[in-house]
């Protein structure tokens, strides 16, 4: 089923989803499964899952070698997506990405998931790898997630890669694009950043999954500006909430974004983190909430590996 689908069938009552995120390499994927099964009274009609290329740093040796450490791969998505299918019945929401892509493979990664069943995409760009600060596309690859839109859009018509057949059957993939209410950190300015979003829908995608937020008035702005643009597909917000103090300054340091003066006094003040972890949750909940009255279609949760904290806020909010 589509997310569009899941959204127009709830008849305005939110929904609940989340995000997660494939172990790291060798790890095994019970603990994942296992980790949010108690979420599942909450009933999401359907679970994103990140995909993570391979990303390294490079260190230069005292011979004057450079050593390239390999820092983060987790790969399993498409498993994942089919695990949580079966075990769950849950729609899966694989992401795809550009980096480290040709049009080829992804075509090929399409295919793939098309005949698994998987009715959705969430479409993006992906960080530039590091140790670089700037995106470089893999040669025949993608620079922008509104391409790769573009190539879902145009396999949903059974246009495929060099195939001058027209009559070929198509994929029928419902496309999420990311939005960034504080603006994505390479986009001069808010405007930009709001065309180029604009373009991702006019190139076919039917919906927005934002980057997480602790000021829900960024949300309802963007809603607003989005509004205002021509840009009627459902906005769903995502939300993390904060489980340490710590977090006060990495999740702006990551994901580009501010902490509300507010939330920032009332975790300085905690003398741990668990304290810190109950400021969050019930930071969290208030935001739900007055999302929820704001009539945000769906809440969707960040999980980064812990489940427990949502399982707290979904009890008092749904
Ligand atoms: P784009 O929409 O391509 O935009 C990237 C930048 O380029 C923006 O600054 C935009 O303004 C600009 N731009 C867009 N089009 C053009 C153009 N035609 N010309 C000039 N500039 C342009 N990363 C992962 O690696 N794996 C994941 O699973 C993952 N999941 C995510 C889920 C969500 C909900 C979100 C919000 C982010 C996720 N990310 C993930 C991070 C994402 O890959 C990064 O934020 C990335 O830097 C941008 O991706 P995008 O799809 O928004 O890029």
């Amino acid at each position: 089923t589509k997310i569009t689908d899941h959204i127009r069938n709830a008849n305005g009552k939110p929904i609940f989803s989340i995000e997660v995120i494939p172990p790291v390499k060798g790890d095994t994927l019970k603990n994942l499964l296992d980790n949010i099964e108690p979420l599942m009274e909450f009933k999401p009609p359907f679970i994103d899952v990140t995909y993570h290329r391979e990303e390294y740093i490079e260190r230069p040796l005292p011979d004057g070698t450079i050593q390239k450490i390999v820092t983060r791969k987790r790969p399993g998505t498409v498993g994942i997506c089919s695990a949580i299918m079966h075990k769950f019945g849950v729609d899966p929401v694989p992401h795809v990405l550009c980096g480290g892509f040709t049009r080829e493979e992804t075509e090929d990664f399409l295919i793939d998931l098309h005949y698994l069943g998987i009715d959705n995409v969430l479409v993006l760009r992906g960080d530039p790898a590091k140790p670089f600060n700037t995106f470089k596309p893999k040669e025949n690859g993608y620079s922008y997630a509104s391409e790769l839109v573009e190539q879902v859009a145009n396999m949903n018509k059974g246009v495929y890669l060099h195939e001058e057949d027209t009559a070929l059957s198509p994929s029928d993939f419902c496309v999420g694009v990311a939005g960034y209410p504080e603006k994505h950190f390479e986009a001069a300015d808010h405007e930009i950043d709001f065309q180029y979003l604009k373009q991702k829908i006019d190139k076919g995608a039917d919906y927005i999954v934002t980057q997480m937020f602790f000021d829900n008035q960024k949300y309802f702005t963007f809603v607003e500006k989005c509004r205002q643009a021509g840009i009627n597909v459902p906005i769903i917000p995502g939300l993390k909430p904060l489980s340490t103090r710590k977090q006060l300054q990495v999740l702006p340091r990551i994901f580009h974004l501010q902490m509300p003066q507010d939330l920032v006094t009332a975790v300085e003040v905690c003398e741990n983190d668990q304290q810190a972890r109950q400021v969050g949750i019930e930071w969290c909940i208030q935001q739900c909430r007055e999302l929820i009255a704001a009539g945000a279609p769906v809440l969707h949760f960040y999980t980064m590996g812990k489940a427990d904290n949502i399982a707290k806020i979904a009890k008092e909010v749904f």
